[in-house]
C-alpha cells in the first residue's frame, strides 16, 4: 500500500479490543503487530513469580538487571514473549498477572527499561503497535494514531465472553471491577498515563462488531497514510 516504512499507534483502555483488531489489521496490511501490553505482562509475571510486591518501586527496580525480555515471532505472526530464555506467552495471560502488569507499568524505571525495545521494533519494521502510551510517548511521530475505546460495561461483557471461551469464566461484576480499577490506575499514574494523543483519531467500537470495527480502522489508516504519501 505504501513503500516506505510506517508506524501505526493504537492506544486505549483495557478490553477495547485493541490486540485482536490490531492483529487482524496487521495481517491485512502485511506488517508487524507489536502487543506492548504483553511486554509489561512479562515483567509483571517475573515479579509475581519471585514474590515481589509489584507496587514496591525500589524492589522492582532492583531486579530489572536480571530480567531479560525478548520478543519472537512464529511463522503465523504470533508474538511470543521470552523471559530469560523461557517462552512465557501463555503464563502472562493468567488473570492475576493483569494487576501485576498494571502495577509495575506505573514505575518509571520499568517504562524506561522497555522504551528502547519498543522503539527499536518500529525502527526495523512497519508496525502496528498497541498499548497505552504509544501515540504519546513511545512513537510520538507515528504516521497514524488511533485511540480505541468503548464503555467499561461493554468492554467487561466482551472480556467475560473471552474468559469463558478460554475455560476460565469469571462473574461480570468481577470483570467490570478489574477493568474499572485498571482504567483508573492506567489513566492516573504520573508516568505516561493513558490518554488520547492530541493528533489521534478517536474510534469508539462500542456498537460495531469485529468486522465493522476492523473495516473502520483500515479506513482510518488508509486515509491517514494516503494523506502522508
Ligand atoms: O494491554 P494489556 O491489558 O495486556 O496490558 C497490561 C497492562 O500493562 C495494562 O493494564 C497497563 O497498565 C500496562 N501497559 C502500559 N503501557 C502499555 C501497554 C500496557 O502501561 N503501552
Amino acid at each position: 500500500m505504501i513503500d516506505k516504512k510506517y508506524s501505526i499507534a493504537i492506544d486505549g483502555p483495557s478490553g477495547a479490543g485493541k490486540s485482536t483488531l490490531a492483529k487482524a489489521v496487521a495481517a491485512d496490511l502485511g506488517i508487524v503487530y507489536v502487543d506492548t501490553g504483553a511486554i509489561y505482562r512479562t515483567i509483571g509475571y517475573y515479579v509475581w513469580k519471585h514474590g515481589i510486591d509489584p507496587k514496591d518501586a525500589e524492589a522492582v527496580t532492583a531486579v530489572l538487571p536480571y530480567i531479560q525480555v525478548d520478543m519472537r515471532y512464529s511463522d503465523d505472526g504470533l508474538q511470543h514473549m521470552m523471559l530469560c530464555g523461557e517462552d512465557v506467552t501463555t503464563q502472562i495471560r493468567l488473570p492475576q498477572i493483569s494487576m501485576y502488569a498494571s502495577a509495575v507499568s506505573a514505575i518509571p524505571t520499568v517504562r524506561a527499561f522497555l522504551l528502547d525495545m519498543q522503539r527499536d521494533m518500529a525502527r526495523r519494521h512497519s508496525v502496528i503497535m498497541d498499548g497505552r502510551d504509544i501515540g504519546t510517548v513511545v512513537l510520538p511521530h507515528a504516521d497514524v494514531k488511533i485511540f480505541l475505546t468503548a464503555s467499561a460495561e461493554i468492554r467487561a461483557a466482551r472480556r467475560m465472553k473471552e474468559l469463558e471461551q478460554r475455560g476460565t469464566p469469571c462473574p461480570f461484576e468481577e470483570v467490570l471491577r478489574d477493568i474499572q480499577q485498571r482504567d483508573w490506575a492506567d489513566s492516573h499514574r504520573e508516568t505516561a498515563p493513558l490518554r488520547q494523543a492530541d493528533d489521534a483519531v478517536l474510534v469508539d467500537n462500542g456498537t460495531t462488531n469485529f468486522d465493522e470495527s476492523k473495516q473502520l480502522l483500515l479506513r482510518v489508516i488508509k486515509e491517514a497514510l494516503a494523506v502522508e504519501k
